[in-house]
Formats: structure tokens, C-alpha cells, sequence
């Protein structure tokens, strides 16, 4: 190696003990170096802006209604937000897949079975929200820890959330939701709205909002393939 002070003594043939330490010492170096090397080309952040499909994910469906006040239920709402999704991410060229087209019963074992299958995709999952307190109400949106860039996603798609229906802010968390948990990809779930507040069923039962939420997942996810 350049720079070094130690001199091999020219009159022995073989490595002295000093020399074979040094030896073992930069194989230790170089071993260290190949390990960190390989540790960062599996950082997930390599991946994020090569995702080649987006997975959307309606909640529930069938005989899971999900969330319901009176006769509106999550299942029909999230299949809107979902297909809207789907319109818009394609009229955008970006490849999807539904893990539901219609109103059908999709275990949750399955709908990450559709998300792994995808390749290299990000998983969307929506829904709507509900509380026995009446007065909940906003935007939030969980993410898979597995995956650090499910939390940079979920920032951008709660962000873009806001700003397009100025709804209230219930923050980014942290959630082991199966479809989420047992993730491998990017993975999010947003939570549209409260069908349990009046206000917020009001907006969730007007298709110019469920647009706006759909548009809104759309842009983040076109900044997020960006931001890689
Ligand atoms: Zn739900």
C-alpha cells in the first residue's frame, strides 16, 4: 500500500510476524468495506424511485363493509377513490393493479400476495375512517416501518391530501396493519375521512371530493418516483 512507513527487512524470504498482522488487519479492512458496500446497495432508498407499478388497494369489500353510518359504507367509497386512482395513474402512463375491481371479498393475506407479485411496486391501500366519538374527524395516513420509504410516501400523500381538500390533519403514523405490516414494498394506508362525522361524510359523499383524494394520491406519487 502507498503511504506506508513499515519496510519489509530485504533479508528474510518470509512475511514477518509484523507484516502478516498487517496483512490480516486490511483483510479485515477490505471485508469491512465489501460488507458496507453491499449494506448500502440494499438500502431500500436505491429502490424507491424504480418502482415500475403502483398496487391500489381498496379496503375492505363483500361482506366486509368496513366502516358504515346509515347506508353509506367504506367499501363503496374506497372502490371509488381507488378507480379514480387507477384512471388517473394510468392516463399518467404509470402501470397499476387492483387487488379488487368490484365489490368482492379479497383476504388480506391476499391483497400482499397481488403486492409482492406486482415486482418492483408501491402499495396504496384506501379507506375511510371511523370513531365512536362523533367529533373525529380529518386526513391521516399509517405506513409499513419496514420499509423507510413507506414514511417518506406517506408524508408526500398526506401533504398533497391537505392541500388539495384543506381537510383537518391527523398526522403520518407508524401502524402493523396486515397489508402493511406484512409489506414488503413502499406501503401505505390513507384514511380519506370520518364517515362517522357528519362534516366529513358530507365531503366523503360528494365525488368531487373523492376526485380531489384520488388526484391528490396521484401527485405525491409522481413526486415521489421523483424524489428517488
Ligand atoms: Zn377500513
Amino acid at each position: 500500500m502507498p503511504g506506508k512507513t513499515a519496510q519489509p527487512d530485504p533479508g528474510r524470504s518470509i512475511t514477518s510476524p509484523e507484516t502478516e498482522l498487517e496483512m490480516v488487519y486490511q483483510s479485515r479492512i477490505r471485508q469491512i468495506a465489501v460488507l458496507l458496500l453491499a449494506l448500502s446497495c440494499a438500502a431500500p432508498d436505491v429502490f424507491a424511485a424504480n418502482f415500475s407499478r403502483v398496487v391500489i388497494d381498496a379496503g375492505h369489500g363483500g361482506h366486509d363493509r368496513g366502516a358504515g353510518f346509515s347506508h353509506t359504507y367504506e367499501k363503496h367509497l374506497a372502490l371509488d377513490v381507488a378507480r379514480r386512482l387507477d384512471v388517473y395513474l394510468r392516463s399518467q402512463g404509470i402501470n397499476t393493479t387492483l387487488t379488487r375491481k368490484r365489490d368482492a371479498f379479497v383476504p388480506l393475506s391476499r391483497r400482499v400476495e397481488i403486492s409482492h407479485a406486482a415486482g418492483e411496486a408501491i402499495f396504496i391501500s384506501i379507506h375511510f375512517n371511523y370513531a365512536r366519538r362523533r367529533s373525529a374527524s380529518g386526513i391521516e395516513t399509517f405506513y409499513n416501518a419496514r420499509n423507510i420509504n413507506s414514511q417518506k410516501l406517506a408524508h408526500m400523500v398526506q401533504s398533497a391530501a391537505l392541500y388539495k381538500t384543506r381537510a383537518r390533519n391527523r398526522g403520518v403514523k407508524h401502524a402493523r396493519f396486515h397489508v402493511l405490516a406484512k409489506n414488503r414494498q413502499p406501503a401505505i394506508l390513507l384514511e380519506c375521512a370520518f364517515l362517522t362525522n357528519s362534516s366529513d361524510r358530507h365531503r366523503a359523499l360528494d365525488p368531487s371530493y373523492r376526485q380531489k383524494m384520488a388526484e391528490a394520491v396521484a401527485m405525491a406519487i409522481i413526486k415521489f418516483r421523483s424524489s428517488g
